[in-house]
């Protein structure tokens, strides 16, 4: 088995509550997710990503397909399913009365790890909240609940790490700690996989990528061969004089000036390679100070791809 993660022919459909009609939230989702990966499901609000996570976690039930954890059916095996994986959720949500470290004791009690095997100081020093331990939970700031919350879903130890929009509204400083856990847990062998909604965060982090839209898997592949599939590129020239129009033969393509010696030129490397641009600049007589290139951002295939 090399996948961490086997969802087939997935779907979920929430039944009428009050005014609202049937909802339909995933549509045949067929997903998986290699072992070591740290994988990002990147879509949308509403696109389906929550649904999905707690399906796997066992928290929602899903209307037809099959989820696999770690080998294990939900349907057959819901306690081996949901022993496989730790999930951080979306909403900040325990009692706050307990204490950080009696919380993630019952936590782990919860999930049958022997009182002698809890390792509760252990984790909350990886979440730099050792100095916490005995805090009231709900004393502590936003950011710091979150980061409980990453040690809550160790406390088994499991092969699988899920996070649901990790960061969605927390500081820079918090969000980069997050990051360096994450990686770090991703380095020591476990599965992670990430919902964001932040481009951004699915670039830094993921080495694949599922894009999620309207309850539809419409990409998945490797972070690179994603940005690959941007078929536009952008190249800048610093030309060596001033110019007061684009070269000559430069007419039919998207070039601009940006000023009188900076020449931008939007192409399709399939129509046009690079070399000829130059050759086009040369031969209308400008020499070439400089050249730069803009790399494909994930953000314009995501455009492309969720515009419908
Ligand atoms: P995401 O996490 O990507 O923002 P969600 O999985 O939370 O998306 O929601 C997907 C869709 O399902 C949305 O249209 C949402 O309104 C709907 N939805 C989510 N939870 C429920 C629920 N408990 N009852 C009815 N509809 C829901
Ligand atoms: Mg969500």
């Amino acid at each position: 088995m090399n996948n961490a993660i086997e969802i087939t022919n997935l779907n979920k459909t929430y039944k009428a509550s009050g005014k609202a009609g049937e909802k339909i939230a995933l549509r045949d989702i067929n997903l998986t997710i290699p072992k070591g990966s740290i994988f990002g499901l990147l879509g949308p609000n509403g696109a389906g990503k929550s649904t999905l996570i707690n399906i796997m976690a066992g928290l929602v039930m899903k209307s037809s397909g099959s989820v696999k954890i770690w080998d294990r059916d939900i349907d057959t095996d819901p306690q081996g399913a949901k022993a496989a994986i730790g999930i951080v959720p979306q909403e900040i949500n325990y009692d706050p009365f307990f204490s950080p470290r009696r919380l993630l004791d019952i936590q782990a009690g919860m999930y049958g790890v022997p009182a002698d095997e809890r390792h509760s100081m252990d984790l909350l020093k990886l979440v730099g909240l050792a100095d916490k331990a005995d805090a009231y939970t709900r004393s502590l700031s936003g950011g710091m609940k979150r980061r409980l919350l990453l040690a809550k879903a160790l406390v088994h130890m499991p092969p699988i790490l899920v996070l649901d929009e990790p960061t969605a509204g927390v500081d820079v400083e918090l969000r980069q700690m997050l990051w360096e856990r994450v990686k770090m847990l991703n380095e020591r062998g476990m599965t992670i996989l990430l919902t964001t909604h932040y481009l951004e965060e699915a670039e830094e982090l993921c080495d694949k990528i599922a894009i999620i839209n309207h309850g539809q898997i419409i990409v998945n592949e490797d972070k690179r061969a994603l940005i690959g599939r941007l078929d536009h590129k952008e190249i800048k020239f610093l030309l060596d004089r001033d110019a007061v129009s684009v070269p000559a033969g430069m007419e039919g393509l998207a070039a601009t000036l940006d000023d009188s010696r900076t020449l931008r030129v939007r192409y399709s490397p399939k129509e046009i390679a690079a070399g000829q641009l130059i050759d086009i600049i040369q031969k209308s007589g400008y020499g070439i100070a400089d050249i730069s290139t803009e790399e494909s951002r994930l953000e314009d295939v995501f455009l492309q791809l969720t515009r419908a």
